[in-house]
């Protein structure tokens, strides 16, 4: 009997230090799901990671902010697997007091909406403003993740970088960061972290989460990477210092709400979200973002990351 011929997927091959590479779409990693293919390295520890990025590479976390091109990337991705995806909340006694505890190091592919369950359950403030952020704790410190209710820098005692020039370990203080951003430079690595936490209680931390979690009530709930643009400022003229407008008004002031290109589509709940609605491309993306340029009259800035 003679049927179509199976075609089997490229089994995953193991580098010379151990790391599992295997040629992958990256829709599986993104959390809008669209993306082509390029060669995952999933790295386990410090020898695996440093045989990753002996050739061009970008590393990816819950791929909760990207973009990846329909055509997929020619440069290695490495995901944090093995000991970057452990966790040591043990508090550190040498730096801990009754009130503030210092944790173990805590790895840089590790979830954050896990990690938040687990500080919440033992009672541990300081994280808590960045519930409902899908992202890695590697991924939410790259980018300063945060709501109004706080930020990954409010938790963080030190880290840990690499970079092809090595593994450093830098304080906060060591950083130009800001809003929304580190200041560690593209393409290093946050591999781990070593938390600064308030002893408080599970009710207390509970409490501050359900707030911040309650902000978000009315977001979209089908895949998307989030917010599309940065609330644009306009010039002390315009508006009192500099103020922010907001961009999910605008696009619903322009009467974008609901607008489809292919499968994917600007929200009906929330004007500055573009959702696939499945099968949607990152062409039918970017033609939405298109759109959303032209059809308000003021400078946009991206927030999310278009790879590449
Ligand atoms: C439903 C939804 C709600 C969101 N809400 C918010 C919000 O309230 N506030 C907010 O700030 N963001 C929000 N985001 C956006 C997104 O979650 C954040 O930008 C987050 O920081 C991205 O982290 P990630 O681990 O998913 O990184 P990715 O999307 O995988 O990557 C983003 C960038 O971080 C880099 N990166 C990832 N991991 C590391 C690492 N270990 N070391 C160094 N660089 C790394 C990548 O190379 C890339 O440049 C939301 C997204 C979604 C889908």
């Amino acid at each position: 009997m003679s049927g179509p011929a199976q075609r089997s997927a490229p089994s995953p091959v193991v580098s010379q230090t151990g790391a599992r590479v295997e040629r992958q779409p990256l829709s599986r990693y993104t959390t809008l799901g669209v993306g082509g293919e390029a060669q995952v390295w999933t790295v386990a520890d410090h020898a695996q990671l440093a045989e990753a990025m002996s050739a061009p590479y970008r590393i990816l976390g819950g791929g909760s902010n990207l973009v990846v091109a329909d055509g997929g990337l020619s440069e290695r991705v490495i995901r944090l697997g093995g000991q970057f995806a452990a966790t040591d909340l043990t508090p550190d006694p040498a730096l801990s007091t009754p009130e503030q505890l210092v944790t173990g190091w805590v790895g840089g592919g590790v979830p954050l909406p896990g990690l938040l369950r687990r500080l919440q359950r033992l009672g541990y403030s300081n994280l808590e403003g960045t519930v409902g952020i899908p992202a890695q704790l590697g991924g939410a410190i790259w980018m300063n993740a945060g709501t109004r209710f706080g930020e990954a820098f409010d938790g963080l005692h030190s880290l840990e970088i690499a970079s092809p020039e090595g593994t450093r370990t830098v304080t906060p203080f060591d950083l130009p960061w800001g809003y929304r951003d580190s200041g560690i430079p593209r393409n290093h690595i946050v591999t781990r972290a070593r938390l600064k936490l308030r002893r408080s209680s599970p009710e207390a931390v509970q409490e501050r989460m359900d707030a911040a979690d309650l902000a978000r009530k009315g977001q979209p709930k089908n895949r998307t990477p989030g917010c599309a643009f940065k609330n644009p400022t306009l010039p002390n003229g315009d508006r009192p210092g500099g103020q922010r407008l907001s961009a999910g008004k605008l696009f619903d002031e322009a009467g974008l709400k609901g607008s489809r290109v292919g499968h994917a589509m600007i929200a009906p709940e929330h004007a500055n979200f573009i959702v696939n609605l499945g099968g949607a491309s990152a062409a039918d993306v970017h033609a939405l973002l298109d759109l959303m340029r032209e059809r308000v009259g003021v400078p946009l800035e991206l927030e999310y990351e278009l790879w590449p």
